[in-house]
């Protein structure tokens, strides 16, 4: 059942525990990750289609797949998330192709245009019924990063300049930079646990963890009891899943059929995606 994002990130915030977001740009991807929360329970969940991914699958057929796949798992809630769009005409494409929330991300400006341009795209989505996210700070590039640029530098969100970003804007869901990076992590991740808490004393909303692969447990426990409600995976999963088929192809006498291999992709990414289910806190 598709489910409304902002609902979806409260009942977490208030019940403790995070919504897994996880990147998808194919059938073998929105599939793998579905089953994995259908097996954890029926786990609410966020399936992430980022604009970059376009030349892979419309809006509307990310769309069409998502609603068909979740009328298969109807106990179970799953939100379709546009991910990391800085262009204005995509976003208003995927609330028209019936995306239930979207990001804006507009870090890479100075403070005062990514509140306007997010205080504009809050109005439209909140106007047909969509849910925003948005970011304020800086992710640095880890290794193997799909997102952001490689020069990426990282700035911590300040926790002032996010209250007057949320009040200003009206955003359902902050993203912020408290050490995470996009890609996997070249040592040991250092995340500002104390930074974050006095952002979320002055956010009040819901707040989303970008950066999530290879993030130890102790450390996503810590951060969603202070108040990160949404934990982005993106990078594991492919750097797992590309890891296996190359295993697969190099052991196979002769090349498998391209249907197994998808079958087996799905798998690979149903398994990375319960690893991280587990480390996100119970629904009850
Ligand atoms: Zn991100």
């Amino acid at each position: 059942m598709l489910t409304n994002f902002k609902e979806m990130l409260w009942d977490a915030y208030k019940g403790h525990y995070a919504v897994g977001s996880f990147n998808a740009y194919s059938y073998d991807t929105f599939k793998g990750i579905i089953e994995a929360n259908r097996k954890a329970g029926n786990r609410p969940t966020i399936a992430a289609f980022g604009a970059k991914y376009l030349s892979n699958m419309s809006l509307d057929d990310a769309f069409a797949m998502v609603e068909s796949i979740g009328k298969s798992a109807p106990d179970m809630q799953i939100c379709l998330h546009l991910d990391h769009c800085k262009d204005f005409d995509i976003i208003c494409q995927a609330i028209r192709a019936g995306f239930g929330s979207v990001m804006y991300d507009g870090s890479a400006l100075p403070f005062e245009e990514n509140l306007k341009n997010t205080a504009r795209v809050c109005e439209i989505a909140h106007a047909c019924g969509v849910s925003v996210e948005a970011e304020l700070g800086s992710l640095a590039a880890g290794q193997y990063s799909h997102e952001g640029e490689a020069t990426d530098e990282e700035i911590y969100t300040d926790p002032e300049k996010a209250a007057e970003f949320i009040a200003s804007t009206g955003v359902d869901a902050l993203a912020v930079s408290v050490g995470t990076v996009h890609g996997l992590y070249k040592g040991t991740p250092k995340v500002r646990v104390d930074i974050l808490q006095k952002i979320n004393e002055a956010a009040k909303i819901p707040l989303v963890l970008h950066g999530g692969s290879g993030i130890p447990e102790d450390i996503i426990s810590s951060c969603i009891k202070n108040g990160i409600t949404k934990i982005n995976v993106n990078t594991e999963i492919s750097v797992f899943a590309g890891n296996k088929l190359k295993e697969r192809l190099m052991a196979a006498d002769k090349i498998p059929h391209l249907s197994v291999l998808a079958l087996d992709q799905q798998k690979d990414v149903e398994e990375v995606v319960s690893k991280y289910i587990s480390f996100f806190g119970a629904t009850d």
